[in-house]
């Protein structure tokens, strides 16, 4: 049986890469009977669901950023630069 100290650590690490069968089986089992490491982990979750929502949020304001004429404009600029390297 691991201890809290441990099993908390195993919790933080899964957000990073996925466990190992056997730790998983220990951490949900842990989970299940202690409170404190219950509270931590939905913590963690809730934290992470929230770092998710932020980069999300992000993505979707650089798109707006991006408009479809301003897309067209550096289309244009490319296309311009492009040809003034063939005539050269
Ligand atoms: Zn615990």
């Amino acid at each position: 049986m691991r201890s809290c100290k441990e099993i908390s650590k195993l919790v933080s690490s899964s957000l990073e890469r996925p466990l190992p069968f056997r730790d998983r089986v220990e951490v949900w089992m842990h989970l299940k009977m202690c409170r404190l490491c219950g509270a931590f982990w939905r913590d963690l979750q809730r934290l992470r669901s929230s770092v998710r929502r932020q980069v999300t949020e992000k993505e979707q304001d650089e798109s707006i950023r991006l408009d479809p004429s301003s897309k067209v404009r550096m289309q244009t600029a490319v296309d311009t630069q492009n040809r003034g390297d063939a005539d050269s």
